[in-house]
């Protein structure tokens, strides 16, 4: 079997903590009218938890899907400041992004407590998208494929049935937000060496998504990597025009 004829694109935009009601408007209004542009490829955009209702007003029916940037491990209860997986679900989300590198980075989460909160999502009937990725120095180190393995391992170890529901991004960490880009070959071995590992599990149809400044001008020559299977993008995917050209890619 062919995998890569059966992974369809897909391209989700990450908002991070940026936003108003009326710049998202603005942006959601600039999406739906666009997306004609685009053929072949799913679409969707992680936004501030606060935002999700608006989101979910303006793109319910439209084909392109929304979720949340990160979730609870826990179902319910006194975790004062936390989002339940079932609440996303709530307000229609398909995706949670869990384990962004900044997720990691500043907010202290493990490798265990992202695989903790992928299940949870999927418990819910959340899509995880699962983001692993080294920093500049480990690059440097040639620690790559180290890094990359330890932090799958424990979401790997949810067994096959978990995992194929479930969406990979790889995100350098040295290339997020730093208009820095890994090159399309340097991804790509990233992304072989993951599709390994979903192979050796069974679940080789997995999409594998790339980021770290993907932006239009870039998005073609990643796209064409026999294993990068769309992109996870930041800041282009604040400003329609710049994401819809992506996804069009
Ligand atoms: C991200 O936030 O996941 C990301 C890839 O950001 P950027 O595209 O801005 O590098």
């Amino acid at each position: 079997m062919n995998t890569a004829l059966i992974r369809k694109r897909l391209v989700i935009g990450n908002w991070k903590m940026h936003g108003t009601q009326v710049s998202n408007a603005m942006l959601l209004t600039g999406l739906c009218a666009g997306m004609a542009v685009v053929h072949d490829c799913d679409m969707a955009v992680c936004a501030p938890f606060p935002y999700l209702g608006q989101v979910a007003a303006a793109l319910h029916g439209t084909g392109i899907s929304w979720g949340a940037q990160d979730v609870s491990k826990h179902e319910q209860g006194a975790y004062t400041g936390e989002v339940a997986p079932a609440m996303l679900v709530d307000f229609g989300c398909k995706w949670v992004l869990v384990g962004h590198s900044e997720r990691r980075a500043l907010h202290g989460e493990t490798d265990g407590l992202v695989a903790e909160k992928a299940s949870a999502a999927l418990k819910a009937g959340l899509a995880p998208v699962v983001c692993v990725g080294e920093t500049q120095a480990q690059q440097q180190a040639g620690q790559t494929h180290e890094v990359i393995a330890r932090q799958l391992a424990p979401v790997l170890a949810l067994g096959a049935e978990s995992v194929a529901k479930m969406v990979l991004a790889y995100e350098p960490v040295w290339a997020i937000g730093t208009g820095l880009t890994a090159t399309p070959q340097q991804a790509q071995d990233v992304h072989a060496f993951i599709r390994a590992q979903l192979t050796e599990l069974g679940v080789p149809q997995v999409r594998v998504l790339y980021g770290g400044s993907v932006k239009a001008s870039n998005a073609l020559s990643l796209f064409a990597m026999s294993d990068i299977d769309g992109a996870l993008v930041g800041g282009a995917s604040l400003v329609p025009e710049e994401f819809l050209r992506i996804a069009a890619a």
